[in-house]
């Protein structure tokens, strides 16, 4: 088989959705697929949907078209703040799309009142990543302006963690979040029907104890792919986190001194130096490096340690064994390292465990939610 390549396990993503979907559903929280790390792979977002997924986000519009041209038909909303170069296609190809300009907005409501449509708007509110947000303060000004534009449904309000910071979702950020949904209702009319606590990020708050209050959606990503936390990097229980594995040829092989240079460390004193250290080690070189993936977000087999990568290489040692040429090494990869490995292009992608399209309709679990994203 062609290397390097990405191997999908279909089915641990289904079970991985479907889990989180099965405990979340008990809390009223319903969740939104996000396929922006696996490019739109439109078997992957058919996964998501077999697991139960109420809709699907991606923050690139040509993902999203990718989605639809394999046929996909169910909600996708944008999370990226539409540019305005890509209105139209936002409009056309997505249901809602997460925003926080008023500009932007009033280009939206246009574009989809000269395509005699109405496009449904999420408020991004700022609540500490420091990424995208309207500050908290400002909220129910700029949803009333949301609601006096033609063109746009304002659908609910979201915030985000763990995306610019690593940090997690504090206690009271899911209460602050449903006061401001209510805050928002008084101060301009429509009821939000959406309020969207967050990324994979937020699932220890949402797999725990706390009430979910007005929280009532999560956009997940990570956990569904990759079984982890991504503020952590920790296993979620319950969650395969392997459902992706990349797979590279062995090019070299060769049991090599530590190092083999000897120079000088510190010239200006003259004395210090590095000396060559004789011991052998065996090194091998894999053809595949950061063009291809996060080299330093793989993970090896036990035994195998990273040396380093270049554009091309990624050396390994592989300790007092060399490793034939020509055979393959299977990797684990970090949400970094899947996210380059399956947007580059010299990487092949297979997928195992295709549901047959005519039996995957009635195979879909069907969660009675009355938001779709
Ligand atoms: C990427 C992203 C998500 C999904 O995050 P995960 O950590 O992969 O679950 C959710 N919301 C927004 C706005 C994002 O950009």
């Amino acid at each position: 088989m062609t290397s390097p390549r990405v191997e999908i396990d279909l089915g641990k993503i289904r079970a991985n959705a479907r889990y989180l979907i099965r405990r979340l559903f008990a809390r009223g929280i319903s969740v939104t697929g996000v396929t922006k790390a696996v490019c739109g792979h439109p078997d992957i977002a058919e996964a998501m949907l077999d697991g139960g997924v109420a809709g699907l986000a991606d923050a690139r519009i040509k993902n999203v078209v990718r989605m639809r041209k394999a046929g996909i038909t169910c909600p996708i909303s944008m999370i990226r703040a539409p540019m305005v170069s890509e209105m139209e296609d936002v409009i056309q190809y997505c249901d809602a799309s997460y925003n926080t300009e008023m500009d932007t907005i009033l280009k939206l409501g246009a574009a989809a009142k000269q395509q005699s449509t109405s496009h449904d708007v999420i408020l991004m509110v700022e609540m500490g990543d420091m990424r995208e947000g309207i500050l908290p303060e400002d909220l129910t000004d700029f949803a009333t302006r949301v609601t006096a534009t033609p063109g746009v449904a304002l659908k609910g309000i979201a915030a985000n963690f763990a995306c610019m910071s690593d940090l997690a979702p504090m206690d009271g950020d899911m209460v602050r979040l449903s006061r401001l949904a209510a805050e928002v209702e008084r101060g301009c009319g429509p009821f939000v029907e959406l309020v969207s606590g967050g990324g994979s990020a937020n699932l220890p708050w949402a797999l725990g104890e706390s009430s979910s209050e007005r929280v009532n959606n999560l956009r997940l990503g990570e956990a569904i792919l990759l079984g982890t936390d991504p503020v952590t990097g920790h296993p979620i229980s319950g969650l395969h986190t392997d459902a992706f594995a990349l797979f590279a040829e062995v090019i070299e092989t060769r049991f090599k001194p530590i190092s083999l240079s000897t120079r000088s460390i510190a010239p200006e004193v003259g004395r210090l130096k590095s000396v060559r250290n004789n011991d052998l080690r065996a090194r091998t070189i894999l053809a595949v490096g950061q063009q291809d993936t996060n080299a330093s977000g793989l993970t090896f087999p036990s035994g195998v340690l990273f040396i380093g990568a270049t554009s091309d290489h990624t050396v390994v040692d592989t300790a007092k064994s060399t490793v034939p040429v020509g055979s393959e090494m299977k990797m684990g990869m970090t949400y970094s390292a899947l996210m380059r490995a399956m947007s580059a292009p010299d990487v092949a992608k297979v997928v195992h465990g295709k549901q047959k399209m005519n039996g995957s309709g009635k195979e879909r679990e069907a969660y009675p939610f009355l938001t779709l994203v």
